[in-house]
């Protein structure tokens, strides 16, 4: 991103993420996305006077599972707080959280930088019940869906660690992925499954950290990245004018790309946050904490580590193939089935990933895995140049196929046999004296004009390493 001056931004992200358990945090309903209104509820997630909660040991699991995942302490002792605010979609007017005792506190997870690896600080992960929704219409005005009431959550606070909005984009595509693998949510970003606000301060150079607002909700990679850029340059341009920052809680919009002031930031006494008198503490043993610990998957970072190792990869290119499971599970099934696996990772990332939508839920690629290995391989072995790589999957990625037999098919095949590329290149170099002139007067981009009308004559599948050696001979002989 470009920065103001000496300009500095500071920024800590809270993410809430709903926890794929069946049913809700306190009660028995089902928590499946996209119900009929209100079919999802009971007395207990409506709030009714006189209920009471139990709390679902899944969310608990869950949680600590997100936890020792991110390197978290995890508390032995901890438990649930009321949050008391009045909204219309909270018909308790308290939520149920965690306030002073955590579930999991003093966590770090690692991102990749241009300035290399760097680790960003989470504060704590707790627990809590997500409130309704609020459905406005133009016929009926605002109605109330309490199907989302007692849908359970854990909110992971980061340390103000971040410094840039890529540095932001990156922590959530970490955390996400991290949260995937261990299996306790499905993170749809569309689905508000993974939910981010993102705290800003800007400062100048040797100054101390700046007043933060908050921007609430915001659902996608992309909408992170700008609401960074623009509330960085507004509150710049605010202090630059001589205005003084108000810690607000302010709503992105992403139509017209600008940030709104909501409301004066809430200080945590405004809450009046009390133990709620309905749950008891939450107890954990070391032994408990083991247990889950041993039923975690191997992690991005493990990954991660194994392609750096195993295949000669940057670890900025590994980060890129681990960041969705399915994506480093193709990888590495496809891997398994070619001599030239780095040439497989350049392919993904720099072909691949293109034509994949951008910032997707749920990834497929619609390619065989054998299919990009072949490529890879032919690639790798000089059957076929990196053009015709790079042509031959963008074929298979509209319509798969085996590409061994369509080069065979098309005679795609690379032309290496020196006798064939030499008379390619005498020729050329007969057709064309002007450029031969040019290039024998000093103009070496001339020597680029006769290699692109040579390997057009080779319909694209000419040998370039060899074509070029060839063809700077020659010239050097005229
Ligand atoms: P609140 O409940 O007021 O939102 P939290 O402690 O839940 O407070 O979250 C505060 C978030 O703001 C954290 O992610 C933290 O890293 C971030 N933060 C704290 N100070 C600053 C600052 N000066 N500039 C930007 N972000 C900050
Ligand atoms: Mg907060
Ligand atoms: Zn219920």
């Amino acid at each position: 991103m470009n920065f103001i001056k000496d300009y500095e931004i500071v920024c800590g992200l809270e993410v809430h993420v709903e926890l794929a358990t069946k049913t809700k945090i306190f009660c028995s309903c089902p928590t499946t996305f996209g119900a009929e209104p209100n079919t999802q509820c009971c007395p207990v997630c409506t709030g009714m006077p006189g209920t009471l909660p139990v709390l679902n040991r899944q969310v608990v699991d869950y949680a600590i599972k997100a936890g020792l995942a991110t390197n978290c302490t995890i508390a032995k002792y901890s438990k649930e707080d009321r949050k008391n605010y009045f909204y219309p979609d909270l018909p308790k007017a308290y939520q149920i959280s965690q306030y002073d005792l955590p579930l999991c506190e003093h966590g770090w997870l690692e991102i990749e930088t241009d300035k290399g690896t760097k680790k960003i600080g989470i504060t704590r992960i707790h627990i809590e019940e997500d409130a309704g929704k609020l459905i406005h219409d133009d016929e009926h005005g605002t109605m109330i869906d309490c199907n989302r009431c007692g849908v359970p959550l854990i909110e992971i606070v980061s340390e103000p660690d971040i410094r840039t909005a890529e540095e932001a984009v990156a922590y959530v595509k970490k955390l996400r992925a991290i949260i995937m693998y261990t299996g306790i949510s499905d993170c749809k970003m569309n689905e508000g499954s993974l939910r981010c606000d993102v705290n800003l301060s800007v400062h100048k150079k040797g100054e101390p950290f700046g007043t933060r607002t908050e921007m609430k909700n915001i659902n996608s990679f992309t909408f992170i990245q700008k609401a960074i850029e623009y509330e960085y340059k507004r509150q710049v341009e605010a202090i630059e004018a001589g205005e003084t920052i108000v810690q607000e809680t302010r709503r992105y919009d992403s139509a017209a790309n600008k940030t709104f002031s909501m409301r004066k930031k809430e200080d945590a006494n405004d809450y009046r946050y009390f133990p709620d008198p309905d749950l008891p503490p939450i107890i954990m043993t070391d032994k408990a904490i083991d247990e889950l610990n041993r039923s975690i998957p191997q992690l991005p970072d493990s990954r991660k580590a194994d392609y750096i190792e195993k295949y000669g990869l940057s670890a900025h290119d590994a980060e890129m193939l681990i960041n969705q499971k399915p994506i480093a599970d193709y990888f590495e099934a496809a891997a398994r089935l070619t001599e030239y696996p780095k040439l497989l990772a350049n392919m993904m990332i720099s072909e691949l990933f293109a034509l994949l939508p951008p910032d997707s839920d749920e990834v497929k690629i619609p390619i065989d895995g054998a299919h990009m290995a072949a490529i890879a391989t032919m690639s790798g072995e000089g059957t076929i140049n990196s053009s015709t790589a790079k042509k031959l999957l963008r074929t298979i990625y509209e319509q798969d196929d085996d590409p061994v037999r369509i080069v065979k098919e098309q005679n795609l095949a690379q032309i290496s046999d020196p006798v064939i590329l030499q008379q390619y290149v005498d020729e050329a170099i007969a057709a064309d004296p002007k450029s031969v002139a040019a290039y024998k007067a000093g103009k070496t981009a001339a020597a680029k004009a006769i290699m692109g009308k040579i390997m057009a004559k080779t319909g694209g599948k000419g040998n370039p390493v060899k074509l070029d050696e060839l063809l700077t001979a020659a010239l050097n002989k005229q």
